[in-house]
């Protein structure tokens, strides 16, 4: 009987191989090498020179009350019902006092109504009975009122006060995260804490809103338009499609 010829493997594609040689860059853990994490900062200021907060306000009250919309919410949503709501609460002291029932029909298309409704009177009386009407300017203080937590309050602090206390950690920044190899986390708190670790502080504000940005527009979560990319080079996520 003839010998069986032995099968050749098919030749690697360009971008096999190029996934292949990110996969090993990713095994030597190169995610957050200095150098990289600088060509990623520098690539977003590039793109992203102006990058701010898309939630529409003339204050920090505002911004927090906001904010609390705008969980499981686009930014538009709830720009579309502030631009009422806050003509008809002016201050702390509206939202605290106000009618709990016309509060959830007037915040009713941003979800989850009822839960923002206590969060929003809650928030605002403590800032009424505790703070004298101010939002606070810290992260300890920030956390006792109902319905902040730390994203919350990092939005608030940075945006508004422009303290750095941490990194804004929501849908976009835990995916591009983890696509860009700055952590291995899924927990928001561990992503955070990871994202202290190789941002120079005086980056974390802007860093929130280029990532938030970048995730928007390009590095989306379904279809990632790594072709338009300019951190293409720099990232070797399996979600890449180029
Ligand atoms: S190359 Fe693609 S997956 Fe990577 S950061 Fe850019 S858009 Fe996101």
């Amino acid at each position: 009987m003839p010998a069986k010829k032995k099968k050749r493997a098919a030749p690697k594609s360009a971008a096999a191989r190029s996934k292949r040689t990110s996969a090993a860059k990713y095994r030597a853990g190169r995610g957050t090498d200095p150098a990289r994490v600088r060509a990623i900062l520098k690539g977003l200021d590039e793109a992203y020179p102006a990058a701010t907060c898309a939630l529409t306000h003339e204050n920090a009250f505002q911004l927090l009350i906001s904010t609390i919309l705008s969980a499981q919410c686009t930014d538009e949503r709830v720009n579309q019902v502030t631009a009422t709501l806050f003509k008809k609460y002016p201050n702390a002291k509206a939202f605290a006092y106000a009618n709990p029932s016309e509060l959830e029909q007037e915040i009713r298309p941003t979800g989850f109504f009822r839960n923002k409704t206590k969060s929003i009177m809650g928030a605002s009386k403590k800032i009424v009975e505790e703070f004298h009407g101010q939002v606070p300017q810290s992260m300890e203080q920030l956390l006792t009122l109902p319905g902040v937590a730390r994203k919350t309050a990092n939005v608030v602090l940075g945006t508004a006060f422009g303290i750095a206390s941490g990194v804004v950690v929501d849908t976009h920044v835990t995916r591009l995260s983890r696509r860009l190899d700055l952590t291995k986390n899924e927990d928001p708190k561990k992503i955070e804490q990871d994202l202290m670790a190789v941002i120079p502080q005086a980056r974390w504000i802007l860093f929130s809103h280029q990532l938030i940005w970048h995730g928007r527009r390009v590095c989306q979560a379904r279809k990632p338009k790594c072709i338009d990319c300019n951190l293409a080079k720099l990232c070797y996520s399996k979600d890449k499609t180029v």
